[in-house]
């Protein structure tokens, strides 16, 4: 039986392991302890969209996106995820709200986990990708991978493993190891946009309206900004939610969000995101987001910075006194009021606040003096790996799959990725 090893346990590394596991001897090599990846650390909001989360379309036709998106969906239902219904009406009414108001939202069918259940649908999975023989060598980090007579050599930490195919699937986390391995391999990559800006967070009773009398879990806002013609989206809309401090490497850190289904709180937070390409002579994005946040956490005294939105207007520092005027209560307390102005380019802000002045059209109250901001919130994009439209890289039997190649940066579109590199594995076993 033909041997596939896969690395990464994630959603990519584990929709491929399933899709693989009738087919051949399947062996998954995770460095932590546990299976999940950052979808196990995630509060599992699932978009079943081919373009948000990545663009399905590059790999597959609408048809067939749409498809595999439906199974992705049915396998996490079998593994405990409820299936929560979207009103498709209530979608387009929004949506032709939003039009009006120059917003482009796009209608999703979406699902919910909540950060406290995932773990319990990530272990029904492993508990059944086992029944299947599918093999888990937890904590076991891959360090070199060759390719010799048409086999993949892969040297962890515990020993050495060969394989007729190779996924590689190791997630942010491992981009960097990826990217070395791809230098190494003689791969082509280029570099991916950063998307750059803050978490918003506002009083649930603002959102309210989105998320129930719309049945919006993750409402997704396209806006393009008015003086820059910059494009900047809501992203991880988190109702009920908590703000927190996400590490991006070893001193370098950003906000994030996330909800829970059992614990609530009376704010809902969100990210605006600015996407930023660049072009000669510094086509590193990577670096670029990185300088940024590194000067925010400077200026904040080694704490994200929190602003009001109107000390932000009046181009002036917040305080604590000045954020304790405004209505909403923060929900991360471990921070600098400060001025975003100072650490952020003079382009980024001015895409804040002219998207959040025209949110405001779609959702009053978002854009009102008591709205909080926090930074640095910026999402890096590993760099993309070369490859076909079935994830195959220039080295025929290695692939890459998920966050990790560049070529997803959500939990579904990373399944799909894996589904999909898995599919072209087993026609080339047949
Ligand atoms: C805080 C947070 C919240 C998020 N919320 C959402 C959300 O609500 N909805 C959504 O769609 N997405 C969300 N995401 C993004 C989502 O989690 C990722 O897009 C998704 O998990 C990517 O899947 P992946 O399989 O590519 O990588 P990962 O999930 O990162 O998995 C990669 C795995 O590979 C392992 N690995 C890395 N290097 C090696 C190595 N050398 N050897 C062995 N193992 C290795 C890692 O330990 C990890 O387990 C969130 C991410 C974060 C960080």
């Amino acid at each position: 039986m033909e041997k596939v090893l896969v690395i990464g346990a994630g959603p990519a590394g584990l929709f491929a392991a399933h899709e693989l596991a009738s087919s051949c001897e399947v062996t998954v090599i995770e460095q932590e302890n546990h299976i999940g990846g950052a979808g196990l650390h995630s509060d599992g909001k699932m978009n079943f969209h081919p373009q948000i989360g990545g663009n399905l379309l590059e790999f597959l036709s609408e048809e067939d996106a749409l498809k595999i998106l439906e199974e992705i969906k049915q396998i996490f239902k079998k593994y405990g995820m409820e299936e929560v219904g979207n009103d498709w009406e209530k979608l387009l009414e929004l949506e032709r709200k939003s039009i009006r108001a120059g917003i482009k939202f796009i209608p999703i069918r979406q699902n919910h986990i909540g950060s406290d259940y995932l773990p319990k649908v990530m272990n029904n999975f492993r508990i059944d990708l086992e029944k299947k023989n599918v093999k888990f060598k937890l904590n076991t980090k891959a360090l070199d991978i060759d390719s010799k007579n048409e086999k993949i050599i892969v040297k962890t930490d515990k020993g050495s493993e060969e394989a007729n195919f190779t996924l590689l699937a190791p997630g942010r986390v491992g981009s960097l190891w990826l990217i070395k391995m791809a230098k190494k391999l003689g791969l082509k990559m280029h570099f991916n946009p950063v998307d750059i800006g803050v978490r918003v967070e506002v009083l649930n009773d603002v959102l309210k309206e989105i998320v129930h009398d719309y049945q919006c879990w993750d409402p997704k806002f396209h806006i393009r900004t008015h003086h820059y013609d910059d494009h900047i989206r809501s992203f991880c809309v988190c109702p009920y939610g908590f703000v927190v401090k996400e590490f991006y490497e070893k001193d370098i850190f950003g906000v994030n969000g996330h909800s829970m289904r059992d614990k609530k709180s009376k704010n809902c937070n969100f990210a605006l995101l600015v996407r930023t390409e660049l072009t000669k002579p510094l086509e590193n994005t990577i670096e670029y987001g990185r300088s940024i946040a590194k000067q925010t956490n400077t200026l904040g005294g080694g704490k994200p910075i929190l602003q009001r939105l109107r000390d932000l207007r009046m181009n002036r520092r917040s305080t604590w006194e000045r954020v304790n005027r405004g209505y909403v209560n923060p929900t991360l307390k471990d921070v600098t009021p400060g001025d975003i102005s100072m650490a952020y380019p003079y382009r980024i802000v001015t895409d804040i606040i002219e998207a959040l002045d025209k949110l405001e059209k779609v959702i009053p109250g978002v854009g009102s003096d008591s709205t909080l901001l926090y930074a640095p919130e910026i999402k890096f994009y590993s760099m993309r790996i070369e490859t076909n439209k079935m994830l195959q890289t220039a080295i025929p039997n290695l692939f890459v799959a998920g966050d990790g190649a560049g070529v997803s940066r959500g939990i579904t579109i990373a399944a799909a990725t894996g589904m999909i590199a898995a599919r072209r594995i087993k026609s080339l076993i047949k």
